[in-house]
């Protein structure tokens, strides 16, 4: 930690930390405590509440939203996690919840479909799952009822913290209700689920490096329409074009017209307009005419929300008691539906980590391992996996339209080593977890 970021008289973390305290200070306030605190119930923080509850370990999640966010994001959970469900007794769930993508995931153009290369779909025992992460949220926390160590409130805005390392403690100031009662909360260690946006990533004042395209921005929407009509089109697609580069999925909801896809399409962002969800409609149901088969105008869009995309991730993902992970902890593009894998996959690496600690007697020094390792993993993996994912649907440059086309032959012309590294590159986003 930065000396100049030290209290030299409690070794509490200046400000803007301290002085949020002191104004909390005066005001009453409800205290409590646990031996972890999880900011965030986004499916990064209840994964990591799932897996620490079922070690008997004693947890409380702060979510500032009243309750699981509805907005539409991750989908796709790939052999990896699914392995990890597993072992965290929601495998079951998941699957029986979602859609079994047996078939892979096709590189299309636009309208007609036209199929530049497929993969997958050669082995029915690898498959991915199509879930909303709201449902998965939803089923996470239906487990968590199971272990009553661990415990939720919702409409509690984190807003301070104390990170008192010499106390070997963590003091979290929060703001709970529309009474806005203040909350103190104490524990041993503190985990910032909390988004992209991590107030707990802030208040400690750890950079997020990294960059945010400037070109293009995303609007991601569900829409209902009877794609499966369309004989072309499998249930994972992308598309690759320079202005209409998406990626068009299954969610995994059915409903009685049909199921619901999800069409996350690049917008070139004109910067600095105000998201007004009338005219992205109109936007939409023009991209959706030239980018699908069929009668679009009769497509029903569910949900419509923009998103910003960066390749970012946090100069460390632990300070003295407080660890990062997921979207706190870094952020990437959504191609290739890599953000909430890696997130997850974190919460699978600290929650062992933090009950060796806390059970076992281990020393904290653990949770360097799980910071190195995790940000290891975003920066030597998901970073440019999701980086070349994003550009070879859309870069008109020499040397991606040639990377594209190797990378096409040889997914339509499969040898046995390619097919291997591919698989060997998944796993490196858990490789290192144990
Ligand atoms: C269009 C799109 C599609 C995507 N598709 C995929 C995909 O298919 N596969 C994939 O792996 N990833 C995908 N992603 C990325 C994925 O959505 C994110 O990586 C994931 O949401 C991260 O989860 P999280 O729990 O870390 O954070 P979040 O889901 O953002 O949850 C953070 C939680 O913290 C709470 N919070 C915030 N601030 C505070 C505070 N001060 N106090 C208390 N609580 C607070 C919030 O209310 C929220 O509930 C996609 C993203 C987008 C935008």
């Amino acid at each position: 930690m930065d000396r100049h970021m030290i209290d030299d008289n409690s070794t509490s973390v200046l400000s803007p930390r301290r002085l949020c305290c002191q104004n909390f200070a005066n005001q009453a306030q409800e205290q409590s405590s646990s031996a972890v605190t999880i900011i965030g119930a986004g499916p990064v923080g209840l994964y990591a509440a799932l897996l620490l509850g079922r070690a008997g370990i004693d947890v409380q999640v702060f979510d500032a939203e009243q309750f699981v966010s509805q907005s539409p994001r991750a989908i796709a959970y790939f052999p990896v996690v699914l392995g990890d469900f597993k072992k965290s007794g929601i495998y079951d769930d998941v699957v029986a919840a979602g859609f079994k993508n047996t078939i892979g995931v096709s590189w299309r153009k636009p309208k007609t479909g036209g199929q530049l290369a497929h993969l997958g779909g050669n082995d029915p025992t690898k498959f991915a799952i199509h879930l909303g992460q709201h449902d998965l949220a939803n089923i996470i926390l239906a487990h968590l009822k199971k272990y009553p160590s661990v415990r939720l409130q919702f409409d509690a805005r984190l807003e301070g913290l104390d990170n008192l390392v010499s106390e070997d403690r963590v003091i979290a100031h929060l703001v709970r209700g529309p009474e806005k009662v203040v909350v103190r909360h104490v524990s041993r260690f503190l985990i910032g689920a909390d988004g992209g946006r991590s107030t707990a990533r802030k208040l400690l004042g750890i950079p997020l490096e990294g960059f945010t395209w400037s070109d293009f921005q995303i609007i991601a929407a569900n829409i209902i329409y009877d794609l499966d009509t369309f004989s072309d089109w499998g249930p994972a697609n992308f598309i690759v074009d320079p202005e209409l580069w998406s990626v068009v999925a299954k969610t995994g909801t059915k409903t009685e017209k049909g199921y619901e896809w999800r069409v996350a399409t690049g917008e070139r962002d004109v910067g600095g307009e105000e998201w007004d969800e009338e005219k992205a409609l109109i936007r939409l149901r023009k991209r959706l005419e030239l980018l699908l088969p069929g009668p679009t105008e009769e497509a029903e869009v569910v949900k419509i929300s923009p998103y910003k995309m960066h390749q970012r991730c946090a100069s460390t993902f632990r300070n003295g008691n407080v660890v990062l992970a997921g979207d706190a902890a870094h952020l990437t593009n959504p191609v290739g539906g890599l953000g909430l894998t890696t997130g997850l996959m974190d919460s699978s690496l600290l929650a062992p980590a933090l009950k060796k600690i806390l059970l076992e007697g281990e020393p904290s020094t653990l949770l360097d391992s799980y910071a190195e390792t995790r940000r290891g993993v975003f920066l030597n993996y998901t970073n440019p996996t999701a980086t070349a994912n994003r550009q070879r649907l859309l870069s008109t440059d020499a040397d991606t339209v040639k990377e594209r086309e190797d990378l096409f032959a040889k997914i339509n012309k499969p040898d046995i080593p390619f097919l291997k590294d591919m698989f060997e590159a998944e796993l490196s986003i858990c490789s290192t977890r144990d």
